[in-house]
């Protein structure tokens, strides 16, 4: 409740990051399920996977940062800061003043020190592999492996530098980071997922086994990308699931499977008193469709085209738009970033700053007005950045968006027939993401919530070692 609300100042978050300065005696190991769902392995899968079931001291649910988005959340989760007071909005950002430029975030964007900066700090020290953002490696006391935005394994992935041909030798090949996952091949996707799994975790036991270490983490982007892909195969609830018996529903529990088995053997390296955390930065659910913003915005006449898109699934360009006449325009994703057209700040600006409360209002009021397709109500909520988090820096959008509470994602693209498409316009993708995660220990913290803010997942349990 606290990290949502707008009172709960700066002073009192670096309070509990200071806090944090006296750090556990005992190990601490976090296993980082990207995208987990409670329902799947509280319930669902629980009983196939005994290694991860093992650790279920403690259990709680876990609420996810505004946005729910794998970059921002995992860091608000090791800095214990709001996604607003670290400037980090998503996977990519806008450039200020410029209507087509936009910029991936990566480990320099973090300003606020993670908690292995804490280790460092003390002089202890950390193995960390996949956590996001860690590209481009930064200086740290310890072991560090990049995550998923790193663009290749021919880049600097690893700190120390000299790390990399230890990898190397150890996996016999090129380290893997991520999976294609929205592609048509869904045999391709399995098999580059089942890769990348067996390399990332060899790769964490062989630091665990060789290294010394004080606290060590893993991020599983693998599990966030069966997910997308393979949704609609495994929940009976989605609209297009294509029945029992179909032929991929078994992957998502087959993959569990196969995480649950390497983390058995990361629990056999490790000294049997460590702290043992698993949590996920957020959860996922069905995706009911994409809702194509651009296009409803220029239907309410907020966006206006110099000429109609001549095909589908064409990107917003700024030589498209008549700017002149245009006071807002978005971007996809699984929330959807609005931004206004205002003068003085955007090249051609059209709103005068005093309008823009007003604007911002009646924005608001006709976006949580948007019905589904058939005319169902949605419930969908509107934030400006100020409303949610207690500094804004950084490049943050005017608006965020969660249409229908994150059932339909958002769709920048334009030349659609429907304001409602099916399908994620940026290829096949089954699900969205969700306010809740998971997180457990393999001890008793004694944490009295039975929802934690991802804020203190991590960092209050810690303190109460
Ligand atoms: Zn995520």
């Amino acid at each position: 409740m606290l990290y949502n609300s707008p009172r709960y100042g700066r002073f009192e978050w670096w309070l509990k990051l200071h806090a944090l300065e006296k750090l556990p005696d005992d190990k601490v190991l976090v296993l980082g399920l990207d995208s987990t769902p409670p329902s799947i392995i509280y319930n669902e899968l629980k009983d196939e996977l005994p290694n991860l079931s093992m650790l279920m001291e403690e259990t709680h649910t876990l609420r996810s940062s505004h946005p729910p988005i794998t970059i921002p959340a995992w860091t608000v989760m090791l800095t214990g800061k709001t996604p607003g007071e670290l400037g980090m909005y998503g996977f990519r950002h806008r450039k200020p003043g410029d209507y087509g430029s936009m910029y991936i975030v990566n480990s320099r964007d973090v300003k606020a020190p993670r908690i292995w900066d804490l280790y460092t700090k003390a002089g202890r020290s950390s193995i960390i592999v996949g956590v996001p953002p860690t590209y481009p490696p930064r200086p740290m006391k310890g072991y560090l492996i990049t995550d998923f935005i790193t663009p290749g394994p021919d880049k600097a992935y690893t700190w120390p530098p000299t790390l990399k041909r230890e990898v190397e030798a150890l996996i016999g090949g090129q380290y893997q980071f991520d999976v294609p996952f929205r592609v048509a091949d869904k045999d391709a996707i399995i098999k580059g997922l089942w890769d990348m799994t067996k390399k990332q975790f060899k790769v964490f036991k062989h630091l665990l086994k060789t290294k010394r270490w004080d606290f060590a983490m893993i991020v599983q982007i693998g599990v966030d990308r069966v997910q997308h892909a393979f949704w609609k195969f495994y929940d009976p609830t989605h609209p297009r699931y294509p029945g029992e018996g179909n032929k991929y529903e078994d992957v998502i529990p087959n993959y569990y499977k196969l995480v649950d088995e390497l983390v058995g053997e990361i629990l056999e390296v490790i000294p049997k008193d460590t702290k043992v955390i698993v949590a996920s930065d957020h959860g996922a659910k069905a995706m009911k469709g994409a809702f194509v913003m651009n296009q409803w915005l220029i239907e309410e006449g907020y966006l206006v085209l110099k000429k109609k898109p001549e095909k589908p699934g064409i990107d917003l360009h700024p030589e498209m738009v008549d700017w002149e006449k245009t006071k807002a325009w978005a971007w996809g994703g699984y929330y959807a970033r609005v931004f206004l057209n205002i003068k003085g700040r955007e090249p051609h600006g059209v709103i005068d700053p005093e309008e823009v409360p007003g604007f911002i209002e009646e924005l608001k009021k006709k976006l949580m007005q948007v019905k589904g397709p058939n005319g169902e109500s949605w419930n969908t909520k509107v934030y400006t950045p100020q409303e949610l988090y207690p500094d804004v820096k950084g490049h943050p959008p005017d608006l965020i968006v969660y249409l229908d509470d994150l059932n339909w994602r958002s769709a920048g693209t334009l030349g659609w027939q429907s304001m409602y498409l099916e399908e994620n316009d940026r290829g096949p993708d089954d699900a969205v993401h969700d306010w809740i995660g998971i997180v457990y220990y393999n001890w008793k913290p004694g944490i009295k919530d039975e929802t934690i803010d991802i804020n203190n997942a991590i960092i209050e349990a810690l303190r109460k070692t």
